[in-house]
């Protein structure tokens, strides 16, 4: 049987997957509920969606931690700017909770239009302070920070592999120190925790180290994952543009804490969601979110449909006619897989070759492609389908809509069906474009007349 195998940004290889503990934990850095998810964010959690179904169907048992962050993640990655959950307040007139709440339901709705399994454990930001302070503390016991007049720093000279994820490279470094960097010691220094501006009236704030002040953005993913998975784990999740600062910090934080290595086993990262030439973000206004595709009538099935085309390690471009004929290949598929009659057999083969793709680094274009093939080589029943589709998750085998079947419909497809009993082809096709017209397409199966939607 095909082994999995997964990239690891670690260790910059594929390898093969051989987890540390039974169950697995896999710890995945959730959304900043400060405005809604745009559409590449959520092809981050499709991704590792794909990532945990693949795990299951290889039969490992899993513990999925997804944090919500509702409080330190400033305007700029690099401890400076606004915090975007205070801004998004201000924008709206709510509270900051207000603000949290209202985003992280309409994110948990994303995830449930687009098939996403729930993580079995939801953590705030803002209701693990403690654990946070603790693990700062920790930190400054040990002698690895030093404090400003705006917070408490890590010093990342205090370790020697700082910038292993991200390969960061020493002329890197050099080259940072000619930035300002105020009253840091160092570029790539960061905050552990904040203090509050005295001018400003925060609307979170905590009293800790002497003072007001809230948590550095790192902090809160090395706390809750390290509360909820233990002090080593297997596998940490996110887009590739977390690997130079957010998870290279938070491996400085839980590494410097424990002493322990490797903190987290394999890190997972996905490619851009790009648009026109650029990559998709709120701060740049260049995206669209799910609504926004409900609102042209695009399934949401039919994006992860889309995402699923392309290797999650590989940019993909998003476009109108892009999404729009996926649909068309959802549908396609959807309808193709109704006609398979109730005695088709699956080659085995079929099965093995459907494992080495998904075990090959989630290599789910190619799953697809073995699937489609399948299917026109009449090789593919309907239970491996929806074995299948345990991975893709497009609800493969259900009905592409529920056809209301009118009298009119009625009185159309039993003419229709008399016609063809008579081998009178031209007044059967004249028929199939008259259920055109009201929008119904018609396929002629080994079990009669089968209708879908246009
Ligand atoms: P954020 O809410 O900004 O913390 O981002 C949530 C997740 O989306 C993180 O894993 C990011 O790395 C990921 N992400 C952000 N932008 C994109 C994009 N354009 N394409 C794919 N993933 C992204
Ligand atoms: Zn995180």
């Amino acid at each position: 049987m095909p082994k999995l195998k997964i990239y690891n940004t670690l260790t910059h290889n594929t390898e093969n997957f051989e987890p540390m503990n039974t169950t697995i934990g896999f710890y995945a850095c959730g959304p900043t509920v400060y405005n809604y998810a745009h559409i590449g964010n959520l092809r981050a959690y499709i991704s590792q969606d794909i990532l945990r179904r693949v795990l299951k169907y290889n039969g490992y048992k899993i513990k999925h931690v997804m944090n919500i962050t509702d409080v330190g993640h400033l305007t700029d990655d690099a401890d400076t700017g606004e915090d975007k959950m205070e801004k998004g307040a201000q924008r709206e007139g709510k509270t900051a909770i207000q603000i949290a709440d209202f985003y992280t339901n309409a994110f948990k709705n994303n995830l449930q239009d687009l098939n996403i399994l729930e993580p079995n454990i939801w953590c705030k930001a803002t209701e693990h302070i403690p654990e946070q302070i603790k693990q700062v503390q920790d930190l400054i016991d040990g002698g690895y920070t030093y404090e400003t007049t705006d917070g408490i720093y890590f010093d990342t000279t205090k370790i020697k592999d700082y910038g292993k994820l991200a390969n960061l490279q020493k002329q890197e470094l050099e080259a940072g120190k000619r930035v300002d960097i105020g009253e840091k010691k160092n570029p790539h220094d960061f905050a552990l925790w904040k203090f509050s501006n005295e001018q400003e009236k925060r609307q979170m704030e905590w009293e800790a180290f002497g003072k007001k002040g809230f948590p550095g953005w790192h902090i809160e993913c090395s706390a809750m994952s390290m509360k909820y998975l233990g002090d080593q784990f297997d596998i940490h999740a996110g887009g590739i543009d977390h690997i130079p600062v957010h998870h290279t910090n938070e491996i400085a934080q839980a590494e410097s804490v424990t002493g322990l290595k490797p903190w987290v086993k394999y890190w997972f990262h996905n490619e851009f969601l790009i648009m026109g030439n650029e990559k998709m973000a709120k701060s740049s206004g260049n995206f669209i979110t799910l609504q926004t595709l409900k609102d042209k009538e695009i399934d949401p099935l039919s994006y992860r449909y889309f995402i699923l085309q392309s290797h999650y390690r590989k940019q993909t471009n998003f476009s109108w006619d892009a999404i729009n004929s996926a649909q068309l290949g959802l549908k396609n598929l959807r309808k193709q897989i109704r006609n398979i009659g109730p005695n088709a057999l699956t080659d085995p083969i079929i099965e093995i070759e459907f494992l080495k793709a998904i075990n090959n680094d989630l290599n789910i274009p190619e799953a697809l492609a073995i699937l489609w093939s399948a299917i026109k080589e009449n090789k593919v029943n309907l239970d491996t389908i929806i074995m299948f589709d345990k991975i893709f998750a497009l609800d493969l085998h259900e009905p592409d809509t529920k056809i209301e079947i009118t009298d009119e419909i009625q009185t159309i497809l039993d003419e229709r069906q008399k016609a063809r009993n008579e081998k009178n082809w031209s007044e059967s096709d004249k028929l199939r474009e008259e259920l055109k017209n009201i929008g119904i397409d018609v396929d002629d199966t080994a079990d009669g007349q089968k209708i879908s939607q246009i």
